[in-house]
């Protein structure tokens, strides 16, 4: 937004970013990801409550608290989704959100390095390249896909989702091109753009039923910020919500029950939220192959040295979109992600040994949950309540999905190297069992989505234009809008709304 918005130099731009700069190597190293996600100093790593459908178990939600926010800290997986999605969106009456004309978005948006075709851009910002380097096993579980009769693919955002392959991902030269990379970087240098780190808006300020600006503290110091034309909320999933309950918009009795003061009554602020539901089965590896046994030190080196070898590795380096036998139309219902190394606690907890982890996740769940704030004071957290599974559909299809995930396992490909399950083990195998499995294992992806849904039933945040319902001079342009979860990771699809509403800003 903040490239797009002060590009043609008619507008003053001010960036305001809770967190730091993303000095940290470890961003920047694609590797590296594996010892960001419990980096405190960048990231939020909020918790959820204890999710009842999954043993009372609180789950770990970390999110990037960085210029470039969780595109700094994610696994680069450039994927957009189904384009039935999109068209999905359009049809819930949103206009102007068919796959056809966000396609053009994406391109935008997109330099791909090897695909030249009509559903990807080369011009684009946001470099998107395959791996340059891959681990053997990753070619191994795609033999393994292949062998129990799954169509392989080498582009998950072309005609046809459907299929195994390796992931494309978001870097440039081996780097990570997170937004702040790709987008930002290239514009700090502008007169009309101030970006201002450590500054977290605390409020939004309105004059009947206008925002006028924000109220931000920046560095401990309380300061309000005038807006002339807009603000425009890009807090992500988590955040956006929080900040418009702060400012007293939101749900009236929700607002009272805290004694904020009800500016703008929005019943929609904080519901709908939708994640992936994630999990995994790990497998000991007979042979030292794996990224669980390799010197972090000389990963480093050869990295920063040559930029070569396992460093360059998003270490989620292939995957696959399937569907699974519930599905109820031809859109893949499940999605997998292949890491070459044993997968605990999102890689907070080490296992000694070698050894491969295969991720599943339901990508249309049903279950809903909500943001809700837990007091007025900003610095808190807010309550997250995912209620993963509280449908019975999305378990069945966990469990349906697993199933997938140890077939793959079992192929012969795997043979050479396929030493004891870690997880769940091999002495779980009834469906019972396996539920279990589930309930105590399970994580998130880390695709939350829909707390400021675009729309225009009653429960809608945000309009077709991502203006705030009701007021003017307020967007929102993050995840948060997404009515319901597109089947795939979620930065790319982000990128595109944020592209399509900067286009639709600068034209008016
Ligand atoms: C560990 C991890 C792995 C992931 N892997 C992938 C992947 O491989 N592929 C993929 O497509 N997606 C992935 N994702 C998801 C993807 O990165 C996000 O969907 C995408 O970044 C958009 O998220 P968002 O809109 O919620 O906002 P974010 O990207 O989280 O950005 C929000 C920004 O706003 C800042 N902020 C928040 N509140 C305030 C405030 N009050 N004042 C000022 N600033 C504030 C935050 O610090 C942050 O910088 C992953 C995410 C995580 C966390």
């Amino acid at each position: 937004m903040a490239n797009r918005l002060s590009a043609d130099g008619r507008h003053q731009v001010l960036l305001l970013e809770a967190g730091g700069k993303d000095w940290n190597p470890l961003i920047h190293m694609p590797a590296g990801l594996a010892k960001l996600v419990g980096v405190k100093s960048i990231n939020w790593s909020y918790e959820t409550e204890p999710e009842a459908e999954l043993n009372k178990r609180k789950l770990y939600w970390p999110r990037g608290k960085v210029l470039g926010g969780s595109s700094s800290i994610n696994a680069m997986c450039y994927c957009r989704g189904h384009r039935k999605d999109y068209d999905h969106w359009r049809d819930l009456g949103n206009p102007g959100w068919g796959f056809d004309e966000v396609l053009p978005y994406f391109k935008k948006s997109e330099n791909n390095q090897r695909i030249e075709n009509d559903f990807h851009g080369n011009e684009g910002p946001l470099s998107v390249s395959d791996l340059s380097h891959t681990n053997p096993l990753s070619e191994v579980f795609l033999d393994a896909a292949a062998e129990c009769g799954f169509d392989l693919t080498d582009d998950f955002n072309g005609e046809r989702q459907r299929g195994f392959g390796f992931y494309q991902v978001t870097q440039k030269e081996a780097r990570r091109h997170s937004t702040a990379q790709a987008y930002l970087k290239p514009a700090r240098s502008r007169d009309n753009l101030t970006v201002m780190t450590h500054a977290a808006c605390e409020q939004v300020l309105i004059e009947q039923g206008r925002v006028t600006g924000v109220r931000v503290n920046h560095k401990g110091r309380t300061i309000e910020i005038k807006a002339n034309k807009e603000v425009v909320l890009s807090g992500g999933a988590i955040n956006s919500p929080q900040l418009l309950l702060l400012s007293g918009i939101g749900p009236k009795e929700e607002l009272a029950a805290l004694d904020i003061e009800c500016q703008h009554d929005l019943p929609g602020v904080g519901k709908n939220l939708q994640d992936h539901l994630d999990v995994c089965l790990v497998q000991r590896c007979s042979q030292k192959i794996t990224y669980d046994t390799l010197n972090d030190l000389m990963v480093g080196l050869n990295y920063y040295l040559f930029k070569k070898g396992p460093g360059t590795s998003n270490v989620a380096e292939a995957g696959g979109f399937w569907q699974s036998p519930l599905a109820t139309d031809d859109r893949p219902d499940l999605q997998f992600h292949f890491v070459p190394a044993m997968l605990d606690d999102h890689g907070r907890n080490r296992i000694k040994g070698s050894g491969y982890t295969v991720h599943m996740c339901v990508l249309r769940p049903m279950s809903r949950g909500q943001i809700t704030l837990k007091s007025k004071n900003p610095q808190d957290h807010p309550k997250i309540e995912a209620n993963y599974l509280s449908e019975p559909h999305d378990l069945e299809l966990m469990l349906a999905g697993f199933k997938l995930q140890r077939q793959i396992l079992a192929a012969k490909a795997f043979d050479p190297y396929r030493a004891p399950e870690v997880f769940p083990g091999d002495a779980v195998t009834s469906d019972e069992d396996i539920i279990e499995f589930i309930r105590e294992k399970a994580e998130s992806i880390y695709h939350p989505i829909g707390t400021c849904k675009m729309g225009n039933d009653d429960m809608a945040v945000v309009d077709a234009d991502l203006r705030v319902h009701g007021l003017s001079g307020l967007r929102v342009v993050d995840a948060s809008v997404m009515p319901t979860l597109v089947s795939g990771n979620t930065n790319a699809p982000t990128i595109m709304m944020a592209e399509k509403i900067s286009a639709k800003m600068m034209s008016q």
